[in-house]
């Protein structure tokens, strides 16, 4: 590994894991969080999980995984570039979306209002809550006993009164302070990456168009750009010619303001970063054009009515699968019949948003429809 910071996160600085373990030998602590997320069975659920599009309305579309697996190669980039800490920002990058529901946000939306008198549901804890306990694998422990800077980078957004009952990884929350730069420049990668793939997968759903999109400076400036060296080139390859220019300018400029952003504070350890302003970031002209991008897809791809049809569907199925557990815990597989006589609605919720997108459907009809059993 290159020289890392002085203000990186490196072994020596690390609060380490909850639980003692022995120091791998031939791996670093965070390549050993990274591998016990890669072998963890949320992390293959992954595959079956989807943001925008369901996993059944095509096989060309993102999903978490891939999703996960773009963030990480972000994110890697920029930390190597700044001399921050690969390896945990991968093990950010791979868990970040462990938590989420089937369906996207209209999955995570309706599990919090059905949890809303059981302490609601955030998909950001819920992924810490998978690796801190709801992977069984281990002997000695549930979850997957990882250093607190993962954990840390796992919790991007916390309510005070759950960061209130979460302990040390909880504590800067309350306290106001930042987490490591590896965690910070890890959620701005997630940002560029959906945002890209967002406006690739709308284009080729053809929920978006080139036309449309071309009134978004950001995608304007750099298909002007592919067209100007590539007049002839096809639209599908026009359309990634421009993508990956703009996921290039992107990662530039996250690389170049967060070094501005360093030199200016000249932080000289880990709790300088933890005490200090927030440091990765974006320039204010890119930051403006982001937002008009965010803005343009929210609108024209994530209110789309085709979009709208699957949302009402997945409210749906999930909504009525909590109320029949909720109802008739009877229902729930054996293990979660268990679990469901301590805290009987986190049982549930944990239940369904361990849910693929294709078991939450099939559950669904197991449970509702009277023609197909099984
Ligand atoms: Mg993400």
């Amino acid at each position: 590994m290159p020289e890392l910071a002085p203000f990186a996160v490196g072994q020596h600085n690390s609060r380490g894991r909850r639980l003692f373990e022995h120091a791998p030998s031939g791996r670093t602590e965070f390549q050993r969080d990274r591998d016990r997320i890669i072998h963890s069975t949320a992390f293959r659920r992954l595959e079956y999980k989807t943001q925008v599009f369901v996993n059944h309305e095509g096989d060309l579309f993102r999903t978490r995984l891939t999703h996960s697996l773009e963030v990480a190669q972000i994110g890697r980039t920029v930390a190597r570039s700044l001399g921050l800490n690969e390896d945990l920002v991968e093990a950010i990058a791979l868990a970040h979306d462990l938590g989420h529901t089937p369906f996207g946000h209209a999955g995570q939306d309706t599990l919090n209002a059905c949890m809303k008198d059981h302490g609601g549901f955030e998909h950001n804890l819920q992924s810490l809550r998978v690796v801190d306990k709801l992977e069984e694998r281990y002997a000695e422990f549930d979850g997957l006993n990882l250093c607190f800077e993962t954990r840390e980078g796992i919790l991007k957004h916390c309510s005070l009164a759950n960061a209130a009952k979460l302990g040390e990884v909880g504590e800067r929350f309350l306290l106001k302070q930042q987490p490591s730069l590896e965690a910070q420049l890890t959620n701005l990668a997630d940002e560029i990456a959906y945002n890209n793939h967002d406006v690739d997968d709308g284009l080729r759903s053809g929920l978006i168009d080139i036309g449309a999109l071309s009134g978004i400076s950001i995608f304007a400036r750099h298909l002007e750009e592919a067209q100007r060296a590539y007049p002839a080139l096809t639209e599908r390859r026009m359309i990634h010619e421009t993508v990956r220019r703009m996921i290039g300018t992107l990662v530039t400029d996250l690389i170049q303001q967060t070094r501005a952003n360093i030199a200016v504070v000249n932080p000289e350890t880990l709790a300088d970063i933890r005490s200090g302003g927030e440091l990765a970031g974006f320039s204010p002209e890119v930051r403006t054009e982001q937002q008009e991008l965010k803005q343009f897809l929210r609108l024209n791809l994530y209110q789309h009515y085709r979009v709208a049809r699957m949302t009402t569907k997945a409210q749906r199925i999930v909504r009525e699968l909590f109320e029949a557990f909720m109802e008739t815990p009877r229902l729930l597989p054996p293990q979660y019949q268990e679990k469901a006589r301590g805290d009987k609605a986190r049982a549930i919720a944990d239940y369904i948003a361990g849910m693929t997108d294709r078991y939450a459907i099939i559950e669904y009809r197991r449970l509702f429809s009277v023609e197909e059993t099984g």
